[in-house]
């Protein structure tokens, strides 16, 4: 049985890692040959707008998922007419448009931060004078890592932004001061089945993804609860099938949603070896309507993304419990090479093994020593 995958990066080529023991072939589709399932699975290199290509894609697969949404939902919608297609469609499209993602969380009763839509140059000064300062203008589309967005602190910040305007579709938000952010995942299989994984705490710099620490240090079940609440109506209003990402802020003892990812996630890759089913297995099961596994946690996480440049590997192999994925990829400044899963009994082992680590991780941009002085003050 071959499943087709829209998207060759590292999320792809571990769902495929986690199909070859479930006796499943892949094949890719992604516009770039640099792409690093092509180590290990067939690949189609073309654009997401080539029908050509999509014909040849879809050709005898069983079904075709996607491990990147921004994915055209017009190269979606060609191949479900020839193949099922899952996440569906509706999903990716609310997902790449911030507005219409903020707008249906709203819909479904999900707590936000306050956000107005810019549509054109012309709404900006309105749309700051309503929501007022601090900020954050993001372009609808396209934006991922921190990328599209400025954060509006004062008048100057207002009118730099106001001169860089891009002609497209933004949004502004209301500055959350929170107190961390968290991830939820979820899954969904065809037969309805639903399950979710605990919370984890994510670190950013540079509105990238560094540190995830899992399940979240000092968890209320309340919280984890409301987690789970606002997933499910999202899964059942979506119809939804596969792993999804919501991505919360902590703040005053509520979340609020900031977005979401249908599609398997960076945050879910301490899974792997932290939890009884990663996230990868579960997104297969769920697209092939076979019972979830277990979402439990096996002991204490904390899954490092390497980025910009790697390790030796030999100097974290010698950590207990330390499991390293180079994702084959050519270094590149700000690029998510790979990443460091650490697990331990317990957080205290946690936070000593990472206090073990090389000097390479204690550079300020991974976020660890100051996740661990956060984690101490819970
Ligand atoms: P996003 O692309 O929406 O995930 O934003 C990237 C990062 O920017 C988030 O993980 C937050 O750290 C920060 N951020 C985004 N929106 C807001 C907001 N409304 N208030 C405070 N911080 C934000």
């Amino acid at each position: 049985m071959t499943l087709g995958i829209l998207g060759g990066g590292q999320l792809g080529y571990m769902l495929a890692l986690a199909g070859y023991p479930l006796g499943l072939h892949f094949r890719f589709l992604d516009p770039s040959p640099e792409a690093p399932v092509g180590r290990i699975a067939q690949r189609v290199t073309a654009d997401y707008t080539d029908h050509a290509a999509l014909e040849r894609f879809a050709n005898g697969l069983e079904l075709v998922t996607y491990e990147f949404e921004n994915v055209p939902v017009e190269a979606a919608k060609f191949l479900a007419q020839r193949v099922p297609v899952c996440p569906p469609p509706a999903a990716l499209e609310a997902a790449q448009d911030r507005f219409a993602e903020k707008t249906l969380f709203r819909s479904l009763g999900i707590d936000t931060t306050d956000f107005l839509p810019v549509a054109k140059p012309g709404e900006f000064d309105t749309a700051v004078k309503q929501l007022g300062l601090p900020a954050v203008l993001k372009t609808c589309r396209m934006g991922y890592d921190g990328k599209g967005q400025w954060i509006l602190r004062t008048a100057e910040d207002v009118a730099r932004a106001k001169s860089e305007l891009p002609k497209v579709a933004l949004i502004l938000e209301r500055f959350v001061p929170f107190t961390r952010e968290l991830s939820v995942l979820a899954a969904r299989s065809s037969k309805g089945e639903t399950a979710f994984y605990p919370l984890v705490e994510n670190h950013h710099r540079g509105g990238i993804l560094r540190l995830s620490l899992a399940p979240a240090p000092a968890l209320e079940p309340r919280i984890q609860q409301a987690a789970e609440d606002i997933a499910r109506r999202v899964l059942e209003s979506l119809k939804y099938v596969g792993v999804l990402a919501i991505e919360f802020f902590q703040h005053q003892g509520r979340l609020l949603a900031n977005e979401m990812a249908p599609r398997v996630h960076n945050s879910g890759h301490w899974t792997i070896e932290g939890a009884v089913t990663s996230q990868f297995e579960n997104h297969l099961r769920a697209v092939l309507g076979l019972p979830l596994g277990s979402t439990g946690a096996a002991g204490h996480c904390a899954m490092i993304n390497l980025i910009g440049d790697l390790p030796d590997p030999s100097e974290v192999l010698v950590v207990p419990d330390a499991h390293v994925h180079f994702y084959g990829k050519v270094p590149r400044p700000g690029r998510k090479l790979g990443h460091v899963t650490l697990r331990a009994a317990s957080p205290e082992r946690l936070a000593l093994r990472l206090s073990e680590l090389p000097a390479f991780f204690h550079r300020p941009d991974f976020c660890l020593d100051s996740a661990l002085a956060q984690s101490a003050s819970y």
